[in-house]
């Protein structure tokens, strides 16, 4: 069977393809078989934004190229620098919508954390992309894409880490976050080492074992955020389907490849989930799981009903954890001045579309 690219408007759109795909793309348009690994390279290698850039395919290929195929870049609708050398990327899709990547400045290097989703459906009550509700699946092109215009057109090169950690749930849109994957971690693609990439999940258990048995070799971070059923129901909705025993379960048959560790995502909410108590539940939880814990200060917000624990509790809290011998590393956000937490600036950018319509 000829495995083709997806085609949107009669148009094949490329990015996110495969080799495969490529090889039968090629295959339609009556050119070399070879040409399929130079435009792979021209696309994920030298992240190329037009067919006229690929200087060594043939005029005519790039002719059949620019009539039947678009690359399926988006358009840059705004960046903006935070004092921290974070940077908010919102991006207009074809359709009129936005998502946003944020590039965030650790010690020495980059970690980009981008989208997969237009809003989402998971409505966890501590997040403003869940406060939006859910508005589409972002198609492979469009993930891709995030990655590879911040190499051409914001940092000049890749970010060291790429978590799909921004709006939307990774694991409720596998069927195109899949192949983004393959194609970033794919040696002769963008070539980032797949142990960079993390996908991080509310904790789709369904999703947890299919992108296991990918075996794409990716990292898994789970946003934890509770030690009860109790309380995990209600600032998490989701763990009404999918409760903490089984979830863990699910980590713990997770296919880890030697010396890597689940990240566990934990966001302290003031009189919530910060007590020490919770930090004895977590650990008991976590027995047995090659883990480590992130803890994150919550990031205020009018529209969100939460406070910040005091920072004598977040201490405490991570202190409990190390002499249960985790490692438990403290997260405080960053570009918190250009629009802070997943899908604010995003949230920001429809709210005054909205007052400009
Ligand atoms: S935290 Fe993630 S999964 Fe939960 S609502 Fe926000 S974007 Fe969705």
């Amino acid at each position: 069977m000829t495995h083709l690219p997806q085609r949107s408007n009669g148009r094949y759109v490329l990015l996110g393809s495969g080799l495969n795909e490529l090889r039968g793309l090629v295959q339609v348009a009556g050119m070399p078989a070879f040409r399929a690994k130079q435009l792979f390279h021209w696309m994920y290698h030298r992240a190329a934004l037009s067919f006229e850039e690929m200087h060594n395919i043939s005029r005519d290929f790039q002719k059949w190229l620019a009539e039947n195929c678009v690359l399926g870049y988006m358009e840059i609708a705004d960046v903006r620098e935070s004092a921290d050398g974070s940077r908010k990327i919102v991006f207009r899709l074809s359709d009129g919508r936005f998502v946003e990547s944020v590039l965030i400045k650790e010690d020495e290097w980059f970690t980009l954390c981008i989208s997969t989703q237009v809003g989402c459906a998971v409505g966890c009550t501590f997040c403003m992309t869940g406060f939006g509700g859910f508005q589409r699946n972002m198609t492979r092109a469009e993930i891709v894409a995030q990655v590879l215009l911040v190499k051409r057109a914001i940092h000049g090169e890749l970010p060291r880490n790429v978590v799909l950690m921004g709006m939307g749930e990774p694991l409720l849109n596998l069927g195109e976050v899949v192949p983004a994957l393959r194609v970033m971690v794919d040696p002769e693609g963008m070539a980032i080492a797949a142990r960079r990439v993390t996908v991080s999940t509310s904790g789709i258990i369904p999703g947890i074992k299919r992108l296991g048995e990918e075996d794409l070799g990716v990292s898994l971070a789970i946003s934890l955020n509770a030690t009860t059923d109790a309380v995990r129901d209600v600032i998490m909705p989701i763990n009404k389907a999918y409760p903490i025993a089984e979830l863990l379960q699910a980590c713990r048959e997770f296919p880890l490849r030697p010396r890597r560790r689940i990240t566990f995502e934990y966001v302290l909410l003031k009189d919530i989930n910060d007590s020490l108590e919770d930090a004895q539940r977590l650990a008991k939880l976590l027995r047995g799981i090659p883990c480590k814990i992130n803890l994150i200060p919550f990031n205020p917000d009018e529209n969100l009903p939460f406070e910040r624990p005091p920072e004598e509790r977040i201490l405490a809290f991570q202190d409990f954890l190390f002499r249960k011998n985790y490692t438990a590393i403290i997260r405080y956000s960053k570009g918190l001045d250009v629009g802070a937490a997943c899908g604010q600036l995003a949230a920001h950018w429809r709210e005054s579309t909205r007052k400009d319509a």
